[in-house]
């Protein structure tokens, strides 16, 4: 995954940065959006090593015309090393402190405009890399947009957003928009399986649900595997649609309780997982097929649902899980809400 050149699936995009890299056409600001999961980050660390690599002048000019093609980062030099482990002082990384709710004025005057002032320690360029850009504060994309406006000449700064237009439109009009796309199943598995080769724990099964719950975003098949609390909050979820129908007010309590330990982390992640399994039931209620199914280790308890929730039972519990992600986002009460969602699964399992 170090090479610009080869960045999974994403040939186009790829190609289109390797170009700025060769044609000296480098943007002093990039937005790269994409939803949860697709790499954003992976594109820009791997684009910031290529551009500070203190090797990339001899590849380019080695072949003539054909450069743009070798216009990658060697991952053997000093610069490239430093990329590599996350510690090269001409990539500075810019998030929000766990503690506030924003990225501020301050933060962003702080780290990004008064630093860019001192010039790159070793590179060619200085690197700024902000991740969840929608953070932002308004008055720091305000403080931002000056020195896009006038930036020192080795100034790049990589916005990493869900979507373009959680920024302000003065700050998307001066950055180059790149979408980081989804990947297909195929790529996504592949490299999971890569990942995983050496982890004799992880099952031909755990490879194909993590390819369904991925959805095309690497980071989160990868979640399957790497995110210690995963294991837990599938099981959560699972003890939740397995048994709402058999618990007892004070077991859903319990059960909500739980829920709220995964609230800033991972809600999201046990709110898909809840979504998978109804998707699982619609499935196999429709095509009595095991095949397109996720769960596949549950299939008998699948086939016991799919007897008991009608199609319209489905779209309700769906469209319950939707709202309560909603809610949740909007800050209603968490367990006014959960328990509120645990019901209308209750009132649409018949029996
Ligand atoms: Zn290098």
């Amino acid at each position: 995954m170090a090479e610009l050149t080869e960045i999974l699936g994403r040939e186009e995009m790829t190609k289109h940065l390797r170009e700025a890299i060769v044609k000296e056409k480098v943007s002093h600001a990039y937005i790269f959006s994409g939803e949860p999961g697709t790499g954003k980050k992976t594109v820009a660390k791997v684009f910031a090593q290529t551009l500070l690599c203190e090797g990339i002048d001899k590849h380019m000019h080695k072949i003539g015309d054909a450069t743009q093609e070798k216009a990658y980062a060697c991952g053997v030099c000093k610069s490239c090393k430093m990329a590599l482990s996350n510690t090269h002082p001409d990539i500075i990384f810019i998030e929000r402190d766990k503690e506030k709710k924003t990225i501020s004025v301050d933060d962003i005057r702080e780290k990004l405009i008064e630093d860019a002032h001192t010039k790159p320690y070793s590179g060619r360029y200085k690197i700024y890399i902000i991740k969840e850009a929608q953070e932002l504060s308004v008055e720091a994309q305000s403080a931002l947009l000056k020195t896009l406006e006038e930036p020192p000449e080795y100034v790049v700064v990589m916005l990493l957003v869900s979507s373009a237009d959680m920024l302000l439109h003065t700050i998307r009009s001066r950055a180059e928009h790149i979408e980081v796309p989804v990947l297909s199943n195929e790529i996504v598995e592949r490299f999971l399986r890569e990942s995983t080769e050496n982890d004799s724990s992880v099952t031909e099964d755990d490879i194909k649900f993590a390819v369904a719950f991925a959805e095309g975003k690497i980071g989160r098949g990868m979640a399957c595997f790497k995110n210690e609390h995963f294991k837990s909050l599938k099981e959560d979820v699972l003890n939740v649609v397995l048994n709402i129908k058999n618990m007892s007010i004070p077991e859903m309590t319990a059960c909500v309780r739980k829920a709220e330990d995964y609230k800033d982390l991972l809600l999201d992640y046990y709110f898909e997982l809840m979504t998978l399994w109804y998707r699982d039931i619609l499935i196999f209620e429709s095509t009595r097929d095991a095949n397109g199914v996720v769960y596949k280790d549950y299939i008998t308890q699948i086939s016991k649902q799919s007897q008991v929730i009608t199609f319209e039972g489905l779209e309700n519990i769906t469209e319950a899980i939707r709202k309560a992600r909603q809610r949740i986002g909007a800050n209603v009460s968490f367990e006014i809400t959960m328990e509120l969602l645990l019901t209308t699964i209750c009132e649409n399992v018949q029996g």
